[in-house]
């Protein structure tokens, strides 16, 4: 069941801090899911604090590539504009794409987290391969038919474990300070 688990888990992908969270846990790579990861399911937009996150990551000297089940011209549009690689068509969690996504920015499985909402493409890709998992919550609840069939398997698995939410040093509150007491360290990662 472990499989199935993501290693950490944020409520959206501005919660991760790079230099803790990616930088600071051995990170150098990013594979990247699109859809309500980075890209919103109904207005497809990248909202502006993800669209701010990534810039941050590449200038801090992560490589990313983007790993999408999404065929659409859009997908590769939207890579064109961020600059960065894809692999779309991808049939997440199948291993292929993930590869090839590797080779594509000379990545190594240990030093690279796959970044995506979903346990059954995301998460379960990852570790089928020995990579690491972050899980985020989708940016919208919209999303198309099956994925909205497995949210259900999700939140079985997923029980209620709740988002890591603020980084070190953001004041939190409420029932973010809740949630921040479920902060692992990447020291504390196992499957
Ligand atoms: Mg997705």
């Amino acid at each position: 069941m472990a499989f199935l688990k993501p290693d950490r888990y944020f409520s959206r992908i501005s919660r991760i801090d790079i230099e803790r969270d990616l930088l600071g846990c051995g990170f150098k790579s990013v594979l990247m899911d699109v859809d309500n990861t980075i890209l919103t399911r109904d207005t497809h937009e990248v909202p502006r604090d993800v669209g701010a996150w990534l810039a941050r990551a590449r200038d801090a000297g992560l490589d990313f590539c983007l790993v999408s089940n999404n065929w659409h011209e859009g997908v590769y549009q939207l890579a064109d504009r961020l600059e960065l690689p894809i692999v779309a068509k991808a049939i997440k969690p199948l291993p292929p794409a993930f590869l090839m996504a590797l080779r594509k920015i000379g990545a190594k499985r240990a030093t690279t987290v796959v970044i995506g909402d979903q346990l059954i493409t995301d998460v379960l890709g990852a570790h089928f391969l020995g990579m690491t998992a972050y899980m985020l919550q989708p940016l919208v609840e919209q999303d198309l038919p099956h994925t909205l069939m497995l949210r259900h398997v999700e939140r079985l698995i997923m029980g209620d474990r709740k988002p890591e939410e603020a980084p070190a040093g953001v004041p939190v509150t409420g029932a973010s300070a809740t949630a921040q007491q479920n902060t692992a360290s990447c020291s504390q990662v196992e499957r």
